[in-house]
């Protein structure tokens, strides 16, 4: 497929306010680098005899042994239910499992109590869409999020907002791949009742300004959600700064196990909201015809908790701790500065998203003309090169962009200036393969 039109390119917009991530970019050395690279397992995968090249840790990340270790351990020596008994391997899983809690919360300064575990960053949106939505959102409301949005924070929106006879807004992306932070000024007017927006978006990689988008939306009296899934593993993330009323991200994006979520609220919208799942554990008192809710956090977490998966989540919090997210951050901004300066080299490549690096997280999507990311994908598999193919779960930005689908390379803080080498070895087997 021939890639009909310019796709987003920085520089073609006016520029909003840009946001201060401003880091350093200093890869790790070289010496640590081969020590962190030898704690996933994975890596030592060999695929049809190539290295194996992780560039996708943006769909999800690779696991440390650490994590794997924690995982194992819970089940191997502490395995109980949790706040359910008083015998000592209860008190020892609900130990871990709070503990796991504690440390989350703290990393990303919240508070455990406003800190609920949930399946995924998409089970978190759903929480506050069908809780604190179906409570709140009535005939007429606009509830407002972008158009460069992961399908998880659009679908339970439009759903809810067809329950509840509201309206869904869009703040539109600019050509340089930020938001229209203008646009968004008159769509305040509407006094939207909500606005959510992701933290870095997964295909165009910005950085979003989410305190001034926040700051903005409070004045107007709405309710932020932010969707920090791609921002929590890749830069500093300080809650009280955002000052967001729910943050929503994903374990198994972060170096931590899958099927685990987390949901970051304030105290006061939290407790008004009515539950999300019921049944048991949630409750305080049970009547043949009504029950009372037990305390934050418990009172969304129904049923028998992903008590492994926190742990496995605990021990990744510790895993990013002992580097430092500071120091992934820099780290992974000198891997995408490398990698944006080699791809807008490369001919007929069109890369998505703002061109500098210090306002993106650590991804790139790009185009490139006269290939389908399907055919990238698969040529750059066969030498063990993972990127990631297709729409990203977010169609009406691929809309926007006038594509079908992207090719996105992502980093962790595994890889290597070698990994780099090896895409753009692969890209030229593209070019090669399909006679470009
Ligand atoms: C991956 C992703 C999600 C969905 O996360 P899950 O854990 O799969 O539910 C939501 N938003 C963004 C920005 C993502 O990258």
């Amino acid at each position: 497929m021939a890639v009909s039109a310019e796709p987003l390119v920085s520089g073609a917009g006016p520029a909003g306010p840009a946001p201060d991530h401003s880091a350093q970019a200093a890869l790790l050395d070289a010496g640590r680098l081969a020590e962190i690279a030898a704690q996933f397992p994975v890596l030592r995968r060999r695929i049809d005899g190539q290295p194996t090249t992780y560039l996708d840790s943006a769909a999800t990340s690779q696991t440390p042994q650490v994590v794997i270790d924690a995982i194992v351990d819970y089940y191997a020596n502490h395995r109980a239910s949790v706040h359910r008994g008083v015998y000592p391997l209860i008190v020892e899983a609900t130990e871990l499992y709070e503990g796991a809690r504690e440390r989350i919360a703290a990393w990303v300064g919240w508070t455990p109590r406003e800190t609920i575990f949930t399946a995924n960053a998409t089970a978190s949106v759903n929480m506050v869409a069908h809780s604190w939505g179906r409570a709140n959102l009535k005939t007429g409301d606009t509830v407002l999020v972008t158009e460069m949005e992961h399908h998880s924070d659009l679908v339970p929106w439009q759903l809810i907002c067809e329950e509840r006879g509201a309206k869904l807004a869009y703040i539109p992306v600019l050509d340089d791949g930020t938001l229209d932070l203008e646009a968004y000024e008159q769509l305040l007017e509407l006094e939207p009742r909500l606005v959510c927006v992701s933290h870095v978006s997964n295909v165009l990689g910005t950085i979003n300004p989410v305190a001034q988008i926040t700051r903005r939306a409070h004045e107007a009296g709405a309710v932020v959600v932010v969707d920090g899934t791609q921002a929590v593993p890749q830069i500093p993330v300080e809650l009280g700064e955002i000052d967001a009323d729910f943050y929503a991200w994903s374990g198994h994006k972060t170096y931590g196990p899958t099927g685990i979520g987390v949901l970051h609220g304030r105290r006061e919208l939290l407790e008004e909201m009515p539950p999300f799942i019921s049944g048991g554990h949630m409750i305080k008192q049970v009547f043949e015809a009504s029950s009372t809710w037990t305390e934050l956090p418990g009172k969304f977490e129904a049923g028998t908790s992903q008590i492994a998966e926190a742990i496995g989540l605990g021990a990744a919090v510790d895993f990013i701790q002992g580097i430092g997210i500071e120091s992934i951050r820099a780290h992974e901004l000198a891997l995408t500065e490398e990698l944006l300066g080699r791809l807008a080299e490369f001919p007929g490549l069109h890369i998505h998203g703002p061109r500098d690096a210090q306002q993106r997280g650590a991804l790139v999507s790009f185009a490139l003309d006269g290939a389908h990311p399907h055919d990238i994908g698969e040529i750059l598999g066969r030498e063990g090169v993972c990127v990631r193919t297709g729409h990203h779960c977010a169609q009406p930005l691929m809309r926007r962009l006038d594509v079908g689908s992207t090719t996105r390379a992502s980093f962790a803080v595994h890889n290597t200036p070698a990994d780099i080498d090896r895409l753009m070895h692969g890209l030229g087997s593209v070019r090669r393969v399909l006679a470009l």
